[in-house]
């Protein structure tokens, strides 16, 4: 069975070498990847991301790609990871890097709900999902989808698919400021008075008139503000904390969580960054380092993100837990494994903000 396992791990990993290197020529044909697409905003505008060719030629910007392809070594869950992490527009959703290549899209789809860890369900999409995490006194949710037809058609569906009663959702922490992460907020807490927390700079954000929406997007209803979280604030419900911290780099106010959970019955810390690893600038960067740091100091062992498929290969690995649940956990590495990710992490993010500096000169 770990043999059969391992080589389905294998074949995915060279599917997704064999993208990356259609990726690669597609680039290439299109003249050094002047088409690509990065996806999400960032707090310093679309120019936050080197080009293909500052990224390749600096060589700062190899040095650090060097170094985390070194910390890797020769384990390959390391290094699935590493060939997300970096590169010149680091962790993309699969989307992004298909569309980039001139390749057809994968259509959304809704996912069956799934059970991650002991205490932690993931409902939604293949490409942004909810977080679901029963305690003692209620149910705690991160996001809530894109919009109040999501919650009436997934949110509330799932919780009672997985035997979970939607009036019983106490608290939203919302990761970041876009629609994709709140849209169902604003019905959960019409509905069932559920409180929505999110950072303070984000609720700055989404109140601020957005210049770039129209029509009906303009029209949207936005939750009304709640409980506003700022760095290092932890957040109970019964017998759950989660500790959050601000990575500003998609949005001003960004959340890294430190979540605890159960696996197999095991009390682990799993990471969750809400804003990618997205640092256009060094402010963000120390920001992520920080948080970074804290999820060694914690030994978190999972990093999961609300889009799957930003850090792995996501997907396939809630498909392997629903399959195989008494299997080891796919998101689950040692904590030594886990540290050496956060180190990849953080050079890859370097190494796009040294490459910005590149002008042709070395
Ligand atoms: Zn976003």
């Amino acid at each position: 069975m770990l043999k059969r396992m391992a080589v389905g791990t294998a074949i995915a990993a060279l599917a997704a070498m064999a993208l990356q290197v259609q990726i690669s020529a597609q680039q290439q044909a299109q003249g050094g990847g002047q088409a690509r697409r990065a996806v999400g905003g960032t707090t310093a505008g679309n120019d936050a991301y080197p080009t293909d060719d500052q990224y390749r030629n600096s060589k700062e910007a190899q040095a650090l790609v060097k170094k985390a392809f070194d910390i890797a070594g020769t384990d390959w869950r390391l290094q699935e990871r590493f060939e997300k992490s970096c590169g010149a527009l680091g962790p993309q959703r699969p989307a992004v890097l298909r569309q980039n290549a001139g390749l057809p899209g994968e259509p959304t789809r809704v996912m069956e709900p799934v059970k991650i860890f002991d205490n932690m369900y993931f409902i939604g999409y293949n490409t942004i999902g909810a977080w679901v995490i029963p305690t003692s006194q209620g149910i705690l949710m991160i996001d809530a989808l894109n919009n109040e037809k999501d919650a009436i058609e997934i949110i509330e569906p799932s919780l009672k698919k997985i035997g979970l009663n939607p009036a019983n959702v106490k608290t939203i922490i919302v990761g970041h400021g876009h629609f994709d992460h709140f849209g169902g907020a604003p019905y959960m807490q019409q509905k069932y008075g559920t409180h929505i927390a999110m950072s303070k700079l984000d609720w700055d954000l989404i109140e601020r008139p957005n210049p770039n929406a129209r029509g009906p997007q303009a029209a949207r209803p936005l939750p009304k503000r709640d409980i506003e979280l700022t760095d290092g604030q932890k957040v109970t419900l019964g017998d759950e904390t989660i500790t959050v911290k601000i990575t500003p780099g998609h949005t001003p106010g960004s959340l890294a969580y430190y979540i605890p959970v159960k696996d197999h019955g095991r009390a682990i810390n799993i990471l969750m960054l809400s804003g990618a690893n997205i640092t256009p600038d060094r402010a963000s960067l120390m920001a992520f380092n920080s948080a970074l740091d804290y999820a060694k100091q914690v030994k978190a062992q999972a990093l999961i993100n609300g889009h799957p498929g930003l850090f792995g290969n996501e997907t396939g690995w809630m498909e392997q837990i629903r399959e195989t649940p008494n299997q080891p956990n796919p998101f689950v590495l040692t904590a030594d494994q886990f540290g050496k990710f956060t180190d990849i992490m953080r050079y890859c993010a370097e190494s796009r903000l040294v490459a910005l500096d590149y002008k042709g000169t070395n």
